[in-house]
């Protein structure tokens, strides 16, 4: 497989059944090199995944005006968190990039134009995760940015244009935290608040059971939803997996649990 095929990679990558679907909650950046419940989980989780041809990775650390993807060959590892241990700041996750596939999902995307990056690389939302899913490093990884002016239905709708990759053998995942709220963190705390679980379970429901339209307005949802997302960004990239849901297909979490009071590090697999 040529990774750098600017023809697409509908030439270089077959055809293949519908890949499944993630949504990663990252929680702690500290998760990328702890051995916990939730880095067996993941590592649980990617080897229970069909072998993907490239992943690509929605993540809540890459907000911008309009919407990027990477495009150079090889991501640089981007430590963009403060005040962790050093050893933390030495990973390195060398996946190499798709400029082939970074084309392609420009191409699909219609509802608006996709600007090719080549400064960005892997922030943490992505390879804190990734190592544990797949610690090889050997699948090439692009991330899609999240255009901060935009509303939840905008990413749900935007998402669906990215279906035909599932069938190219394209692992997309979203990284976030369903419940997320920085402010009302307790770093001691080993569960979350009553509000935080009450928030994930709410939300857990409304994903199980096709509860898509009240996921996107989810401005409308209860006051603990409320205090578990006071801002999109480790929200939104649920939106995205859930958005490339087929009829019919099962969803299951894992790594279902809350925990530092307001974080859920719930996830699930679609497909
Ligand atoms: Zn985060």
């Amino acid at each position: 497989m040529d990774l750098s095929d600017l023809n697409g990679i509908t030439s270089s990558f077959g055809d293949t059944g519908p890949m499944p679907l993630l949504f990663v909650g990252h929680g702690n950046p500290m998760n990328a090199i702890t051995d916990n419940e939730f880095s067996r989980g993941w590592r649980e989780a990617g080897e229970a995944l069909p072998k993907p041809n490239a992943i690509l990775c929605v993540s809540a650390h890459w907000e911008t005006k309009g919407t990027f993807v990477t495009a150079m060959e090889k991501p640089k590892t981007i430590h963009d968190f403060g005040g962790f241990p050093r050893e933390l700041y030495e990973v390195e996750y060398p996946a190499p990039g798709s400029p082939g596939l970074a084309q392609e999902t420009k191409r699909r995307i219609t509802a608006t134009e996709v600007g090719l990056d080549h400064e960005w690389g892997l922030d943490h939302g992505c390879w804190s995760v990734l190592r544990h899913l797949f610690p090889d490093a050997g699948v090439p990884v692009i991330e899609l940015s999240l255009d901060r002016t935009k509303d939840p239905r905008w990413h749900f709708d935007l998402a669906k244009e990215l279906a035909p990759l599932r069938r190219k053998g394209v692992l997309i995942a979203g990284s976030g935290n369903m419940v997320h709220n920085l402010r009302m963190i307790d770093w001691k705390a080993t569960e979350g608040f009553d509000w935080a679980r009450e928030a994930n379970d709410q939300l857990k429901r409304l994903i199980a059971g096709d509860g898509s339209e009240k996921l996107i307005n989810y401005r409308s949802l209860s006051r603990e939803v409320q205090m578990g997302v006071p801002t999109p960004e480790h929200y939104i990239p649920l939106l995205y997996t859930l958005g490339l849901k087929e009829e019919g297909e099962r969803v299951s979490f894992f790594n279902d649990r809350t925990e530092l009071g307001a974080i859920s590090m719930t996830s699930f697999r679609i497909g």
